[in-house]
């Protein structure tokens, strides 16, 4: 048994510390208790913005593990039989929690991860709709039914699978967790849920909600760690399926190793998203869309937009893009006058600066340096302010890499069709946009463009909860994708019943051995 603390609400800072302050603690979830790791190896988590440890994670042991997996595999067995009412009503009331802890959740957010406070709301609020979409699924679970003749029926009805393994990023530490744990437990399913170990705070606040709400012992559980703990859930066989969402190497790996244990696999990889602008656009929404979309969250946003394709004479609008850029604030996520944060790490910086440095050698043109630019107060914490490259060519660092940074490469052409050729050529397919007014281009642009999620005269067109995200080629690995209808048919598996109930005398059949016809 691994050592317990009774179920505890951490009074996480609602604002930077002092180099001095004493970490809080991130302990595991396990059974509905918070317990200290056993482990001997953790890693500090860093303050992006002061470069100050906050807290540190631990390696949970194989032990913790074990316990983690087997709770939530004990758990199951009851669970999946709590009437779906319950269960609902389960739902309803972390939602509830959710709202009431909102702004406490988005703190913590700001803290470990570094984007500004109403962005972190943000982060909340897309989850919270999920969850809240997740109270609703009872109508979507409920099977369908033929009577295929007058005495025999067959019905189909979509059981959990048991425990479910997620495995989440650092750059939306409440929306991800919750993309599968509502859908997950409403459904039947109990789940072992592995955060960022670079920004676990909103899912352990999220954890003490599900205690507050009367969630039973083990139907979520909270592991920490890397590679070892990954590891231990893609390949233990009392885990069923497996929610990713990362990098494409931390992706590719986990879904060729949980599908070759026989495990259901979705995993959500890197972007690199493309906005279209046409000459008959609205300029002044153009430029603000694009500053959001580029440059939000420290460009960190799997949606975010990355490369901006100039069609025809737009290529004079770029300048009004620098010039809004320009005016972008860089500083503390909970200065409410700040535009956006810093980077996550101080390495995820370096390498923004060295593919920017790269790229300029490649013959790029900086328009915009965000280069070497710090808030007055916070010269240690990983800045980089927003960065705009000019005439860049899709052999260049900038374009091929996923930079997640405030980094936007703008790439010129003279028709729609090149745009299309360009974006259907790159491997990525998460998401990409148009903006026009022009109905026929947007209707061209939508048929022809191969991404899974496409906005018109939107940058960031992520499908509310009733949809599902569905990014698609290098931006994906499955066959069902998170949340909504698709989501729920992940997470449950069919079951037909064919009943014969005879009306007339069971002697009156004749005795067959061929296929039966009905
Ligand atoms: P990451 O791949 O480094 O980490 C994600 C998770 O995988 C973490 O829990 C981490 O501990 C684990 N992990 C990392 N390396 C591993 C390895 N070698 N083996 C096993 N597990 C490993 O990703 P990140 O830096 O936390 O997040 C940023 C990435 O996530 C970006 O590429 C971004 O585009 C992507 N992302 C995608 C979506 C989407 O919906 N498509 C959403 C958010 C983020």
């Amino acid at each position: 048994m691994v050592n317990q603390l009774s179920s505890t609400a951490i009074a996480y800072p609602t604002g930077h510390t002092e180099e001095t302050d004493k970490p809080y603690p991130t302990f595991s979830f396990l059974n509905n208790t918070f317990i200290e790791s056993k482990s001997t190896e953790w890693f500090d988590i860093h303050d992006p913005t002061t470069n100050f440890v906050v807290s540190r994670v631990p390696q949970s042991t194989e032990e913790e593990l074990e316990e983690s997996i087997e709770s939530s595999h004990i758990a199951f067995q009851s669970w999946k039989n709590v009437s779906i009412i319950k269960r609902q009503q389960f739902a309803f009331k972390l939602v509830e929690l959710l709202r009431e802890n909102f702004d406490r959740i988005a703190s913590v957010i700001v803290l470990e991860q570094g984007k500004v406070f109403a962005d972190a709301q943000g982060d909340v609020l897309r989850g919270l709709q999920v969850a809240e979409q997740a109270c609703s699924i009872t109508s979507d679970l409920k099977g369908s039914f033929l009577e295929v003749s007058a005495d025999m029926e067959t019905s189909m009805a979509r059981e959990p699978l048991g425990v479910i393994a997620s495995i989440c990023p650092f750059n939306f530490p409440a929306m991800i967790p919750l993309w599968t744990l509502p859908l997950a437990i409403v459904s039947g399913n109990t789940t072992v849920v592995k955060p960022s170990e670079r920004a676990p705070g909103a899912a352990m606040i999220i954890a003490e909600l599900v205690e507050k709400a009367g969630i039973p012992p083990g139907v979520v559980n909270i592991v920490h760690g890397k590679v070892p703990t990954v590891n231990k859930l893609i390949r233990d066989p009392r885990v069923k399926a497996v929610t990713f969402v990362g990098s494409n190497k931390a992706g590719e790996y986990i879904y060729q190793e949980a599908t070759k244990h026989g495990k259901r696999c979705q995993a959500n990889l890197g972007a690199k998203n493309h906005l279209v602008v046409l000459p008959d656009a609205n300029r002044s929404q153009f430029v603000n869309a694009i500053n959001g979309a580029a440059f939000g969250a420290a460009g960190q946003r799997c949606m975010a937009i990355s490369v901006l394709i100039c069609v025809g004479e737009t290529k004079n609008w770029v300048q009004d893009v620098v010039d809004y850029a320009k005016g972008l604030k860089i500083g503390s996520g909970f200065d409410p006058n700040s535009d956006l944060g810093p980077l996550v790490t101080p390495s995820a910086k370096d390498r923004a600066e060295k593919i920017i440095e790269q790229s300029i050698k490649q013959g790029a043109e900086i328009l915009l340096d965000g280069r070497g630019k710090y808030p007055e107060q916070y010269s240690k914490g990983n800045f980089l302010a927003p960065t705009i490259l000019a005439n860049v060519k899709p052999d260049m660092d900038c374009y091929v890499e996923e930079i997640f940074a405030p980094v936007l490469s703008v790439i010129n052409v003279q028709t729609l069709d090149e745009a299309i050729e360009i974006i259907n050529k790159c491997p990525y397919g998460n998401g990409t946009s148009i903006f026009t007014t022009s109905g026929p281009a947007q209707q061209k642009f939508t048929k022809n463009v191969d991404v899974g999620q496409i906005g018109v005269n939107v940058p960031i067109p992520v499908p509310l909860p009733m949809f599902s995200f569905t990014g698609s080629r290098g931006s994906f690995l499955g066959d069902l994708n998170f949340y909504g209808q698709a989501g729920l048919t992940f997470l449950t598996k069919p079951k037909t019943i064919t009943r014969l109930w005879k009306t007339s005398d069971y002697e009156d059949s004749a005795k067959t051995t061929s296929m039966p016809t009905h």
